[in-house]
């Protein structure tokens, strides 16, 4: 079977003036692709009638399958329903099953159930619903000419949720003919051209029906090979070999054989060696402590962080000596390194790591370092290390960059590739 082409056409007018982020249409688009559907395009529409029907005509005219979220809520600014079952050619009816589980979470939520919510009940009668688990409104299924438009609400976990239990199994099944592979190889601490100048000729060799892509993400590069074809078995076993050579080729610089997020390549190493690790953060405010912490588990390695914003704070909790925060100023190799020695006591960890910096992108009145300018030192107690990093960019993307470098200091000192 051919690729399926599908369409994503985002709703709502709080998507065209930037106050919510279109994040819906990232995550179907990273669902298909993992399914190997081909994302054509996505658009974003208001909740404006001649809108949304131009992105309709426009999505059927070429694609497979289209997905729509946005606008199917009881108050007025949603059209989405409406528009969509006159579409259709429908009616709108009440659909008996939608209104008792409307019912139902009324009645949990002790809330009392208006006229006005029995709309959420009615769907076009020529859809077919699609059971919203967790939400009041019902997703729809619409098929025509061989093509299927999928309308969800827009609150991101109702669409997740209608996408999990109904969406994706049906398309699983409809594309079963076709085999995807993916297979993720991460790597740390050198750029894309310097790894595609190293693996030059394993790429060229590649078969055509093998692609290798490369997303580069502070620090990181990810190099993900995707094969189609018709045998998932063999498929796995071949891009297994290329991806193998891929890695022997890399091995310096490889952190991960799979697409995993950083805290859980941290945590695992970590896991692993029975080893625990604490914070000690400054300008980062808690952050790296929060990424730790996202990862299931991770009160077997993670003992806890201070978040050593004030001076006083540095002094007291972590034993960083006045005289050198005066002489050398907070943002400093010297500080850096008592704030990681002094958090592996407080905390009787076996590795710490400090950070201490300025992430703001202008010069700070009254400061002498320059800005985006972080210290970070990594410790075992035996060996304390130091480095210092410049960011540019706002004190968000910074503050991101700080906590992904942090993370890799560490697991490069724990791995013993870290010189001093
Ligand atoms: P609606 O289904 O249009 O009533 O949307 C309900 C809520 O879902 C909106 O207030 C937004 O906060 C959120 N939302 C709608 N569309 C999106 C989207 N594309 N991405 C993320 N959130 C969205
Ligand atoms: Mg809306």
């Amino acid at each position: 079977m051919a690729n399926i082409k599908a369409y994503i056409i985002t709703i709502g007018d709080e998507l065209l003036i930037g106050q919510t982020i279109d994040t819906n249409s990232a995550w179907i688009a990273r669902q298909l692709n993992a399914l190997g559907v081909d994302v054509m395009k996505r658009v974003a529409v208001g909740d404006e009638a001649q809108a949304i029907t131009h992105a309709l005509d426009a999505a059927l005219a070429e694609a497979d399958v289209i997905f729509i979220t946005g606008g199917l809520g009881p108050t007025a600014d949603d059209i989405t329903k409406p528009l969509l079952c006159r579409y259709f050619d429908g009616r709108l009816v009440v659909n008996e099953t939608v209104l008792q589980h409307v019912k139902d979470i009324f009645a949990k939520r002790n809330r009392p159930f208006l006229e006005r919510n029995m709309k959420q009940a009615e769907v076009p009668d020529t859809c077919t619903v699609l059971f919203n688990p967790v939400g009041t409104a019902p997703g729809m299924l619409f098929e025509k000419n061989e093509r299927m438009v999928i309308a969800m609400p827009g609150v991101p976990f109702e669409m997740m949720a209608i996408m999990e239990t109904a969406v994706l199994p049906m398309l699983q099944e409809r594309i079963k003919s076709d085999a995807i592979v993916h297979k993720t190889t991460i790597t740390a601490g050198e750029g894309e051209s310097f790894i595609a100048e190293k693996i030059q000729d394993i790429e060229t060799a590649l078969p055509e029906y093998i692609k290798l892509a490369y997303l580069p993400n502070l620090g990181t590069v990810k190099l993900r090979l995707t094969a189609k074809g018709t045998d998932a078995t063999l498929l796995s076993a071949e891009v297994q070999q290329w991806q193998d050579k891929l890695v022997t080729r890399l091995q310096d610089i490889v952190i991960a054989i799979e697409d995993v997020s950083f805290e859980e390549i941290l945590g695992r190493l970590l896991k692993e060696k029975q080893k625990t690790v604490c914070l000690a953060e400054s300008c980062t405010g808690g952050y790296i402590s929060h990424l730790l912490t996202q990862v299931a588990g991770a009160s077997n390695y993670y003992k806890g962080g201070v978040v050593s914003y004030l001076i006083e704070v540095k002094e007291n909790l972590l034993q960083v000596a006045e005289t050198d925060i005066t002489t050398h100023g907070a943002v400093s190799e010297v500080v850096a390194k008592q704030m990681a020695t002094g958090a592996l006591k407080l905390f009787g960890a076996d590795y710490s790591l400090s950070i201490t910096g300025i992430l703001d992108k202008e010069p700070v009145e009254g400061e002498t370092v320059a800005p985006g300018t972080v210290w970070m030192a990594v410790s075992d107690g035996r060996q304390t290390v130091a480095k210092m990093f410049r960011f540019f960019h706002d004190r968000q993307r910074n503050k991101e960059s700080a906590a992904t470098m942090g993370m890799l200091l560490l697991w490069k000192f724990i791995n013993g590739k870290l010189t001093v």
